[in-house]
């Protein structure tokens, strides 16, 4: 049989024949080790992330590889490149179809913060436009970079309260964006 790593288990209570946790760390493992990303690729950061799927890096191996170009069956968007001010506009649309729960990944100097492009016509940072969850640096970053940021939102799915969405401080958040 082939050395297979599993999820890990979450915390609970077993004993011979069984094993008892709570609902909200069933739902933090599925979530985390099933995310469908959405990549929004807009220039070189995306070469990058097409390296990230390839054979050697296998972004399979974190339940993930089945990509969507189609916000409402996606939950992580992967913002990867420059992003023009009139693009703007497009990606929070792209943002607002997504379902909840929805994560939000900055890939590269360019998403995180316009990058080198500190310039009119470019928005510095995508976070102007929508909330990001993790930011993951470099021009461009390199595969295990970007592998780090997928990490960490795992983290940040698997420990995340089932009641987080419907506090006032996330509607807060959203509503700093302008968006309901
Ligand atoms: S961060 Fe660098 S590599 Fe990535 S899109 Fe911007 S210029 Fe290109």
């Amino acid at each position: 049989m082939p050395d297979l790593k599993l999820a890990e288990k979450p915390e609970g209570y077993e004993g011979q024949g069984f094993f008892a946790t709570r609902l909200d760390h069933v739902i933090g493992l599925a979530r985390a080790n099933s995310i469908w990303p959405l990549p929004f690729a807009t220039s070189c950061c995306g070469i990058e992330f097409m390296a990230t799927m390839g054979t050697n890096y296998d972004l399979a191996r974190f339940g993930m590889e089945r990509l969507s170009f189609s916000p409402r069956q996606a939950d992580l968007l992967m913002v990867m490149g420059t992003v023009a001010k009139k693009m703007g506009p497009v990606l929070k649309q792209v943002y607002e179809q997504m379902a909840e729960p929805r994560w939000v990944l900055a890939v590269g100097a360019c998403a995180s913060s316009g990058g080198i492009f500190d310039t009119y016509s470019v928005l510095q940072g995508i976070d102007k436009v929508i909330p990001v969850d993790v930011y993951v640096p470099g021009c461009p970053p390199r595969p295990e970079q970007i592998i780090d940021g997928i990490l960490q939102i795992q983290e940040l799915v698997k420990n995340e309260s089932l009641r987080r969405r419907h506090t006032p401080e996330y509607q807060e958040l959203l509503a700093s964006y302008n968006i309901h």
